[in-house]
């Protein structure tokens, strides 16, 4: 007789509400779904990256404190290498803000927003409170201030340019809820080079601000997970608490340091992505059955008359994977990355048959 060992018994009552992560695999479809670059990486920084890495050999642990690649970031960004720490990617940071500050407190979200914050802090055992972003999906300043009062909430999350919505937010309404508060405010900046206000000028005088970034967007590296979150030493000498020793492995903290080098490839892809961007949306919005949002990303959230799963699956049908962002605040909606001109157009023909 067998039995069965049943390791529900024994989990953590709070991650009970989470679902095991098992994304499917489409291995030959248009990738229009996590917002990446679409564009090949450009030749000549990778063959820097294989020179680099050839010569560095991979039997010693990485560099835990990631010494050479916080220098790069700190050209690239104009704060101090101590005022920098990476992650392997910034889901990882998130984890481990929710981790140092988050247990058994709340955080604060203008939501919707990107829902690694919503995991991590279960995962954390920490408490969500959403503030309804406005219906044209920017924030509400006087309700988020409100909310990073309550004496129990440690983090304010504010996604800028906003995942899904696309929404920037001026960096004057992030200085209205910084200054009124002791929490500390996380400044998600992921899509920061396609656009809004960056608030790094903002650090030296605000030292409750984080603003996190990553190489997964512009910089074309997502799979090899960079992220990177620029905070005041004091807050970065906490989360230093709960990094993992050897947290970016050294291949990683290589090419991103390279791409560092050599930004003019992906400042021109950045262009292209922008202008595509526009061009997509103009002709997404002329589709019947489609409402658009404006955005400042290298994404397009939409809201259709049919319901969403049946636009995804029909676009699924048609080889074009995207989003769906489906939910009781956003009603009816999907989001869908900027691709190369073709895969957009290739997108827009299944959109038109299916609407
Ligand atoms: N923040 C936002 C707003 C994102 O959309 C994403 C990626 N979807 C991330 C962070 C995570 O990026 P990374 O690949 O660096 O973990």
């Amino acid at each position: 007789m067998t039995t069965v060992f049943n390791a529900a018994s024994l989990v953590r009552e709070e991650l009970k509400g989470l679902l095991p992560y098992q994304a499917p695999y489409y291995p030959s479809v248009l990738k229009l779904d996590a917002n990446e670059n679409p564009y090949p990486f450009p030749q000549a920084v990778m063959k820097e990256i294989y020179r680099e890495t050839a010569s560095a050999g991979f039997s010693r642990y990485p560099d835990p404190m990631a010494v050479e690649l916080r220098e790069s970031l700190a050209a690239y960004t104009g704060v101090n290498p101590e005022n920098i720490m990476v992650g392997n990617g910034s889901d990882e940071l998130i984890l481990d803000l929710m981790l140092t500050f988050g247990t058994g407190a709340k955080f604060v979200v203008a939501s919707p927003s990107f829902v690694m914050y919503g995991i991590q802090g279960q995962i954390a055992s920490s408490t969500r409170l959403d503030v309804p972003r406005r219906s044209d999906f920017r924030l509400d300043v006087a309700a988020m201030q409100k909310a990073a009062a309550e004496p129990e909430v440690k983090l304010v999350v504010i996604c800028t340019p906003n995942n899904p919505t696309g929404t920037a937010t001026p960096r004057q309404e992030i200085e209205a809820i910084l200054a009124s508060t002791g929490a500390l405010v996380v400044v998600d900046e992921a899509y920061g080079e396609f656009g809004g206000e960056s608030c790094i000028p903002l650090l030296s005088r605000y030292p409750n601000l984080i603003i996190l970034k990553t190489f997964s967007k512009a910089f074309g590296l997502a799979g090899l997970r960079v992220g990177y979150l620029l905070a005041g030493a004091s807050i970065i000498n906490e989360l230093l608490r709960v990094k993992q020793p050897f947290n970016l492995n050294a291949f990683s903290q290589i090419a991103a340091r390279v791409v560092m080098k050599n930004l003019d490839p992906f400042r021109e892809r950045i262009g292209t992505i922008l202008k595509e961007r526009d061009r997509l949306h103009a002709e997404l919005s002329a589709v019947p059955g489609v409402e658009t949002f404006p955005t400042e990303a290298n994404f397009i959230l939409f809201r259709t008359a049919l319901p969403a799963a049946q636009v995804y699956q029909g676009l699924l049908e048609r080889g074009v994977l995207v989003r769906n962002v489906d939910s009781p605040s956003l009603p009816r909606c999907l989001r869908v990355s900027v691709g190369k001109p073709e895969e957009n157009t290739t997108f827009l023909a299944g959109m038109r048959e299916i609407l």
